[in-house]
């Protein structure tokens, strides 16, 4: 397997630590919301690439953590709390919060077909493994005591800005939302470990510690779950590419000042989703998540076969037109799969060789859109017998997870025909208001995702054109 590697900034053999033994670890959400599709698309792109190192062989176990505290509106250590913002939002407890929006995380995860990592763990979960770190590096003189807060010494750090390749003159300009200057940090780039001096009086989660109750900072959240679950080393750690900085060079700096000596060999990143206004939100326009899709007759499947058309590490526009174009083409791709009889005999020859083509695809750095092609080509290959063809599918949606050899098709439809029916009423009741410049635009829109509407005395009825 060939990865891009944030830390060299190359593409490289990956060789974990242990045999073929791979130790993987994957940030998780900050539950104070649900995921907009831009979140998901990184955890497809991670998907991909721990059912990859098992689709080449290896030994993969994955970590994620569930940041239900200590995350701020800020990826530094400035802003709101985004736990007390989402329970403010909705007049529940941080708690409930938590819960509902885990919860609402694994289920996009299932409906993605995102296998769902086998340790996860509550970043809450563990405070006695954070203060055992942050003690450590207290002792050891890589963090300090001021003002009630506990803060990492970046200037102690081996080499702090390797991974992201920024450097001090940068951050002063580069740190996002950074607005209040915190007087009680050696360098404007220290950052907090534990929280006792909050500014949010009415702080739910907050615990004991040697240096007063408070509550831990975001990034020794990961440190911390990947130390207890891996030990000394981890392998590969992953996430999108705006946890770089400050998030994972913070985690490096902690991890490798407590472990003393290097932590983690390979970093991987997936570039953004971004819509067309620049930036996913979860606050301004419309807040695209899976079931906002689903509400408009898409399959989730549709998202994650859109996403692994390009490259992980692309940014990648998202427009209602691309996803319509997935779709189609996903259509199109299933009903020729599903049409192959199941007739002849294996043929392990030709099976070999394009397996070895799609492995090869893989192990370059995940070229998912080659994968892709490779399918076409299977069924395109007139030599070979449905039989093959089948199998060879079956083997490929391992990795890809399309549901390829699954009949979903009726399930498909019955959310397409739930959308459409309640956009006739919506027009219906448009035209009641004599509202005919939205009844024409929701004709319209339903034209563009190739839906008919056609209008009669007994109605409206509907074509898939
Ligand atoms: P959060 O819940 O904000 O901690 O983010 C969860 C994951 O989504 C992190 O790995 C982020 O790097 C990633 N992420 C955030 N925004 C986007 C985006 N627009 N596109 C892709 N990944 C993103
Ligand atoms: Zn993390």
């Amino acid at each position: 397997m060939k990865l891009y590697n944030t830390l060299t900034k190359k593409v490289e053999e990956f060789i974990p630590h242990d045999g073929n033994c791979v130790k993987m670890y994957t940030c998780g959400p900050t539950v104070y919301h649900y995921a907009h599709i831009g979140n998901l698309r990184t955890y497809i792109f991670e998907d991909v690439l721990e059912k990859g190192l098992s689709y080449l062989g290896y030994d993969v176990t994955r970590a994620m953590n569930i940041t239900d505290v200590g995350h701020l509106t800020s990826d530094a250590d400035t802003g709101e709390d985004k736990m007390a913002k989402g329970a403010k939002r909705e007049g529940k407890t941080v708690y409930e919060i938590a819960d509902f929006y885990t919860e609402a995380f694994l289920n996009d995860m299932r409906s993605l077909n995102i296998k769902v990592p086998s340790i996860i763990e509550k970043a809450s979960d563990n405070i006695d493994v954070y203060i055992k770190m942050i003690q450590k590096m207290i002792d050891s003189d890589y963090a300090y005591l001021s003002n009630g807060n506990v803060y990492f010494d970046i200037s102690k750090a081996k080499d702090y800005y390797q991974l992201s390749g920024k450097n001090a003159e940068d951050l002063k300009i580069g740190v996002r939302d950074t607005v209040e200057e915190d007087k009680s940090k050696r360098n404007p780039a220290d950052f907090v470990l534990w929280f006792t001096l909050s500014k949010f009086e009415n702080q739910v989660m907050k615990w004991d510690s040697p240096w007063g109750v408070g509550y831990p900072g975001w990034h020794i959240e990961c440190s911390g779950i990947s130390y207890k679950i891996f030990g000394e080393y981890l392998d590969i750690h992953c996430g999108g590419v705006d946890n770089i900085f400050p998030h994972h060079t913070n985690e490096i700096a902690q991890s490798e000042a407590y472990v003393g000596h290097k932590w983690c060999n390979y970093w991987c990143h997936g570039a953004h989703l971004n819509d067309e206004s620049g930036k996913m939100s979860k606050s301004n326009g419309e807040f695209l998540t899976v079931s906002l899709l689903e509400q408009k007759g898409y399959s989730p499947l549709d998202y994650r076969f859109f996403c692994l058309n390009s490259h992980y590490r692309n940014p990648l526009v998202f427009t209602y037109d691309s996803l319509d174009v997935a779709r189609n083409a996903l259509r199109k791709l299933k009903k020729k799969v599903l049409s192959l009889s199941n007739d002849g005999d294996l043929d392990e020859l030709l099976f070999d060789q394009y397996k070895k083509k799609f492995s090869d695809a893989l192990g370059s750095d995940l070229n998912t859109s080659l994968m892709i092609t490779i399918v076409y080509d299977v069924l395109k290959d007139s030599s070979m017998s449905d039989k093959t063809k089948i199998e060879l599918i079956r083997d490929f949606d391992l990795v890809l997870s399309l549901n390829l050899l699954k009949d979903d098709s009726n399930m498909v439809d019955e959310s397409l025909k739930k959308m459409i029916l309640s956009k006739i009423d919506e027009r219906n009741t448009a035209k009641k208001n004599k509202d005919y410049q939205l009844a024409d635009q929701i004709r319209d829109d339903l034209l563009k995702q190739g839906i008919k509407l056609i209008d009669s005395r007994e109605g409206t009825s509907y074509e898939i054109i």
